[in-house]
């Protein structure tokens, strides 16, 4: 069994129930969800939108490959109605991407991991260290914790 993390989040039309929406289909899809943060509100990052986005992170146990587990986090996408206006960072209903894959690092055409923008967004960095602060990037070598760099103790813990 291979354990993923995942990061979900979307700004456009229910943003609580499509996050809801898409544990369901992770479950349904990638595997049994072991662990999820909390749901945190951000601005849009790195374009101007009108909605602010809705982020959460799940650990889940997958019997897919790292190839396979991107599939269906973008058969997820498509299904849940995202919008894609071109290149660049845009509005949309649900956006899915790998952080870790068990410790593996990964870098294909297709497929980086961790992500290679994990650790510059506090949408990412912040559920991440709610779940699971001593996890140690496996290219960086420092913890999730000292990535955030901040105390853990102003973190906003509320379940959504
Ligand atoms: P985006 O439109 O920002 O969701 O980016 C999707 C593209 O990023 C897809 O074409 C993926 O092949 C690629 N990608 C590379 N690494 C990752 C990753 N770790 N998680 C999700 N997508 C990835």
């Amino acid at each position: 069994m291979n354990n993923v993390t995942l990061s979900i989040g979307g700004n456009l039309g229910n943003r609580m129930e499509n996050i809801r929406r898409a544990l369901d289909y992770i479950e349904e899809r990638i595997g049994k969800i072991k662990q999820r943060s909390s749901v945190y509100e951000s601005e849009p990052w790195g374009f101007e939108a009108e909605h602010r986005f809705l982020n959460a992170v799940v650990v889940a146990e997958t019997a897919l490959s790292p190839e396979v587990v991107l599939r269906e986090a973008q058969e997820i996408e498509n299904i849940m109605g995202r919008i894609r206006s071109g290149s660049g960072y845009s509005s949309r209903t649900m956006d899915i991407d790998i952080l870790f894959f068990n410790d593996d690092i990964i870098n294909t055409p297709t497929l980086t991991v961790p992500h290679p923008r994990l650790h510059e967004r506090h949408f990412v960095l912040l559920p991440l260290a709610e779940i699971m602060p001593d996890r140690v990037h496996p290219v960086l070598r420092e913890s999730v914790k000292d990535l955030l760099a901040i105390p853990l103790d102003v973190l906003s813990l509320s379940i959504p």
